[in-house]
């Protein structure tokens, strides 16, 4: 094939549509009322400008309008799309930090969209008339479920476990067993935090073995705080030790000292009953006599990002004073979806709350799911399918080492290899994201929302097509 002349490329150039005889298509004019006339115009020049490339280089001969507009509208659609998306989370992780960790509960939502819309009491004591606190909306709330006598809510539990040290340990010492030096998500260490809240830090015991006397050995004129951290993202077995909460409570009292608990996780019922161990729910640990127990809002309580405080009204009293709280503080959408939350709690309705459902979905509801979506699968053209036993996962730092049985769907396809299949699901709208691992797509169902399994089927059915648009090419 001869590439075209000078004079033909010129003729070409001068044979495109302008901006305004496109932009005037009915089609790109439909697509401008619908998302806006400056993201079509955009695309527009951009696309324009990509065809004179590619005719002034002599890649192309022709491109017809019909080219062109199908383009613009790809373009213009993809600009026009927002950043943050839902997606249809097919790994099995039910607290995946990447994917925005807890989904909310419907009625959290709900409350979000009515507080958000419209004016508030938020600082407002509708009783006196007077000013009143942001956190009076979910202490009520956090002293039932919990029999906290006092509650603060902040941005995230890095936070709150921050300004706790902060408040209660700067310029003094806190007693960490080494066991419990954890590092959470990449950024967050507890070394860290301690040395940024102005504690220093001293360090008891050993990796695998502390003991309540390696507390107290350490404690010195100095010592402000024992901080007890759970470890929430792995598990030391074998030999170990960790002394009884009843111990250390025992050990901070004796020596008019504060204990404070960061708990992570942020188990606000017993979970153990559906297999979930090791979660220790923050009211036993107020009971134990702990001080001040922080928790994370969107990790197993499933709820919003938010820290959570409970514990001695005096002592929160003390870190709400700390000008940093003013600094860390959440908005009335996070008050609002953690009051709806914790509210779903007293109700005794854990089904509503979607990270409790799916933790709690029955082994058969799940074998019954997987193999209706392998058949469905595996009629579409290329597709393989094979349930197969799994295990799902808490994530978010929750609960390591402790499976969740589950039927995993892996699918294989002709043509593509498991992360190009893997990557064609991610860039669906609405994107799929799954597991690869031996070759194969592993679709977990856990985390997929019942009414998201026909859009799912969906993605697969538009990438089975795609293939056959490249095999007609072929
Ligand atoms: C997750 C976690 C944190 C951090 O909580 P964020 O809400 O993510 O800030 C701190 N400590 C422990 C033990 C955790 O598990």
């Amino acid at each position: 094939m001869s590439l075209p002349g000078s004079d033909e490329r010129a003729s070409l150039l001068r044979r495109l549509p302008s901006v305004d005889e496109l932009l005037g298509r009915d089609a790109l004019a439909v697509l401008a009322g619908k998302i806006g006339r400056r993201h079509l115009l955009e695309a527009t020049r951009e696309v324009l400008n990509r065809a004179r490339d590619r005719l002034s280089r002599g890649l192309a001969r022709e491109i017809s309008l019909e080219e062109l507009e199908a383009e613009i509208a790809n373009t213009a659609s993809r600009a026009a799309q927002f950043s943050l998306r839902p997606v249809i989370n097919a790994t099995g992780v039910i607290l995946h930090t990447n994917l925005g960790r807890a989904p909310l509960a419907r009625e959290a939502a709900q409350r979000i969209v009515e507080v958000a819309t419209q004016y508030s009491n938020l600082e407002y004591d509708l009783d006196t008339g007077q000013r009143g606190k942001r956190d009076s909306h979910t202490s009520q709330l956090f002293a039932r479920l919990l029999g906290a006598e006092a509650t603060l809510v902040v941005n995230n539990n890095a936070a709150a476990v921050f300004l706790a040290l902060n408040t209660l340990a700067a310029g003094g010492e806190v007693l960490v067993s080494r066991g419990e030096l954890i590092e959470i998500g990449g950024s967050f260490r507890i070394p860290d935090i301690c040395s940024r809240s102005g504690a220093k830090l001293r360090e008891v015991g050993t990796t695998n073995r502390t003991r309540a006397a390696d507390y107290t050995a350490a404690i010195n004129e100095h010592t402000r705080v024992l901080l007890r951290v759970h470890p929430s993202n792995f598990r030391i077995v074998g030999f170990t030790e960790r002394p009884p909460l009843e111990e250390l409570v025992e050990v901070a009292q004796r020596h008019g000292l504060l204990l404070v608990e960061d708990l992570g996780s942020g188990c606000l019922v017993d979970l153990e009953p559906f297999g979930l161990r090791d979660e220790p729910p923050a009211g036993v640990s107020l009971r134990a006599g702990v001080d001040v127990v922080t928790f994370s809002g969107d990790k197993l309580l499933g709820g919003p990002q938010a820290g959570v405080l409970v514990g001695k009204r005096e002592l929160l009293a003390r870190i709400r004073s700390n000008p940093l709280f003013r600094a860390l503080r959440v908005d009335k959408l996070t008050i609002a979806a953690l009051e709806a939350t914790v509210a779903l709690y007293l109700r005794g309705d854990l089904d509503a709350v979607p990270a409790l459902r799916m933790l709690r979905l029955p082994y058969e509801t799940l074998a019954r799911r997987a193999e209706e979506l392998a058949r469905r699968v595996a009629a579409l053209p290329g597709f393989s399918t094979h349930v197969e036993e799994g295990e799902s996962v808490m994530g978010g730092g929750s609960t390591p080492g402790q499976c969740l049985p589950t039927r995993l769907v892996a699918i294989t396809h002709s043509t593509f290899g498991a992360s190009q299949l893997a990557a064609r699901l991610r860039t669906y709208n609405p994107p799929v994201i799954v597991r690869v691992e031996r070759g194969r797509v592993l679709v977990d169902l856990r985390t997929v929302f019942e009414a998201q399994e026909a859009e799912l089927l969906r993605a697969f059915e538009t990438v089975s097509q795609s293939t056959d648009a490249l095999s007609g090419v072929v």
